[in-house]
């Protein structure tokens, strides 16, 4: 089955600027690599080719494509399956655009806008780039550093929306948050004098999931400064990375925002490469504390934790999910 992803461009620096699709029937696939990929911004593209290509046929399962052996994210990362030498990698298709002068960044974002569905460059500047300038996002392609976005990676992991093309046989995966899960319908009683949470609360519940297992991971700390900055917020530091239980943060105003921030919390449980107990029971204290249907808050956990695909899909999800890391 394909499916979909987003990652981060190695020829503009744009984060979360391509488009990945993947292919468990791909020997490319299997050992790491994406069966293509396409820049939104720089509009360069890669196709993935393995040594296994020439094989009369591949080996079953979702292993190695040559051996058929079980590969880990090490091996994945190397695109190289250790046992039996089998490796993959990108080439690529088309060379990434140049931009030459300001007029020419604006062009890419106009057309990237487009293909969103937005309605022109300024409406995605705002929405993905922090508000930067055509002028800023020129200066910094320029100088080739590494452009920051907020593209909020799990709606594209979690939803066909934004990067699924109309009609494709790729589709991501639907989290059918209105078909298949319950919704909750019933507003919880929030003491009407109490107050409502804003941004920091926020943080401090997401940072509750970080520190569940104990001591708060690289990762963890680099997913809380990813959810500051989307939140405008300063980071986190020292002591309000620990556990908070519910009782102590006053939650979001809304259900729906209530919803949002558990199934961030569920993503915030990614950030270290595992789902570990002591972070899922942390969101369901949350989840039972603001009043979410437990049927409905089951369904999320299943879509989160990818129910049952194969290695090399957890493991391509969960990279472009907490992304951003396999920076070379
Ligand atoms: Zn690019
Ligand atoms: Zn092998």
């Amino acid at each position: 089955m394909a499916f979909e992803t987003h990652g981060n461009c190695t020829a503009c620096l744009v984060e979360g600027a391509t488009t990945e699709t993947w292919d468990d029937q791909a020997a490319c696939s299997r050992l790491g690599v994406a069966v293509a990929s396409r820049c939104r911004m720089c509009l360069r593209t890669t196709e993935g080719v393995s040594s296994a290509d020439t094989a009369a046929r591949l080996a079953s399962g979702d292993g190695c494509p040559q051996c058929g052996a079980t590969l880990d994210d090490a091996c994945y990362e190397a695109h190289r399956c250790p046992f039996c030498g089998a490796t993959a990698d990108a080439r690529e298709t088309e060379p990434a655009t140049s931009f030459p002068s300001p007029a020419d960044v604006a062009r890419a974002l106009e057309r990237w806008a487009e293909e969103e569905g937005l309605h022109d460059a300024d409406a995605l500047l705002s929405a993905s780039f922090v508000g930067a300038s055509v002028a800023a996002l020129h200066a910094a392609l320029q100088k080739r550093e590494v452009i920051e976005t907020t593209f909020d990676v799990a709606d594209f992991l979690f939803s066909a929306g934004a990067g699924a093309t109309a009609g494709s046989e790729v589709s991501a995966r639907e989290p059918s948050r209105s078909d298949d899960a319950p919704d909750t319908i019933r507003a919880p009683s929030i003491p009407s004098l109490r107050r409502v949470g804003g941004a920091r609360e926020e943080l401090l519940a997401l940072a509750s999931v970080a520190a569940a297992d104990g001591e708060a991971s690289p990762e963890d700390h680099m997913a809380l400064r990813r959810a500051a900055t989307k939140r405008n917020h300063p980071p986190l530091l020292g002591d309000d990375i620990r556990v908070w239980r519910p009782a102590e943060l006053d939650p979001p105003a809304t259900l729906s925002r209530r919803e949002e921030l558990l199934e961030e919390m569920l993503q915030m449980a990614w950030a270290d490469g595992q789902f570990d107990p002591s972070e899922l029971r942390i969101v369901r204290d949350y989840g039972r504390a603001w009043g979410i249907d437990p049927e409905r808050l089951d369904a999320m956990v299943q879509v989160y934790t990818f129910g049952d695909v194969s290695r090399f899909e957890r493991w391509a999800r969960r990279l472009a999910l907490f992304l951003f890391p396999a920076r070379s």
